[in-house]
């Protein structure tokens, strides 16, 4: 960890509404105000649990994100939550651009930087996930892929200190497999280069690494260089394993 901002934890519950609950909610709270607020904390849970969770977390200072809004503010979108209506329910925090969401629902950069807009224009701080595929690391290509997806896929205007940007490998989330220190310390430098060259100061934007974060692994992740925090999905899931991460930021 860089001294730079303070960092963030953030869990990524994914569609685990059923085996995560507001027990865990309760949990992770608890944990958290027993931790001292080094570290800022964030569930991510899904959309039918938020309201609920945004209550239990309010008692705690834990914060509570949206895995992903419209990028509209209302109207005829059967389905779909507007950052609007998350920032309603509680949430101060919305994920932006998943790999899952830009593989199963084909989001496009164009269609993630309007959702990171949106997120903005509600008064949420959207986290844009950005992260390159084995392939493209193998053919050396991870760098530039992430520039791209950076130049497609940020809010115009950045705000620099409602900005988060989760660099997650896709091959490896949810695989066990990580990154070398090294190869997460060059990406989020060149992450963090980019950022100054479009904000000019960009220190306050935190730059998460995401993918088979473990409290196993949490700390050698999350002080290397210019990791700000780390976007945690299964381990997550249990308030045992999200906060020994959260410690170990
Ligand atoms: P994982 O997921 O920690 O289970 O690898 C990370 C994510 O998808 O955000």
């Amino acid at each position: 960890m860089t001294s730079g901002p303070r960092p963030l934890v953030a869990g990524n519950w994914k569609m685990h509404g059923l085996t995560a609950s507001l027990a865990e909610i309760e949990a992770i709270g608890a944990g958290y105000a027993a931790l001292g607020a080094s570290v800022e904390l964030v569930v991510c849970p899904p959309a039918t649990l938020l309201a609920a969770a945004a209550a239990i977390a309010a008692r705690f200072n834990l914060g509570i994100g949206g895995q992903d809004c419209d990028a509209q503010a209302s109207g005829a979108h059967t389905g779909d939550l507007s950052a609007e209506m998350l920032a309603d329910a509680g949430a101060s925090y919305v994920i932006v651009g998943h790999s899952e969401r830009r593989a199963e629902h084909g989001e496009s950069d164009a269609l993630v930087r309007a959702k990171a807009s949106a997120a903005l224009r509600a008064g949420l701080t959207p986290i844009v996930c950005v992260g390159e595929t084995r392939a493209e690391r193998d053919a050396g290509r991870a760098i530039e892929i992430v520039e791209r997806q950076l130049a497609g896929s940020l809010p115009a205007p950045i705000a620099a200190e409602r900005l988060v940007v989760a660099y997650e490998p896709i091959w490896a989330i949810g695989t066990g497999l990580t990154p070398t220190t090294n190869d997460v310390t060059s990406m989020h430098a060149a992450i963090r280069a980019r950022l100054d060259a479009l904000v000019g100061a960009s220190a306050p934007t935190r730059i998460l690494y995401g993918g088979s974060v473990k409290p196993s692994n949490a700390r050698e992740l999350l002080h290397a260089p210019h990791v700000d925090g780390a976007l945690v999905g299964g381990a997550s899931l249990t308030a045992k394993d999200f906060l020994a991460i959260a410690e170990a930021a």
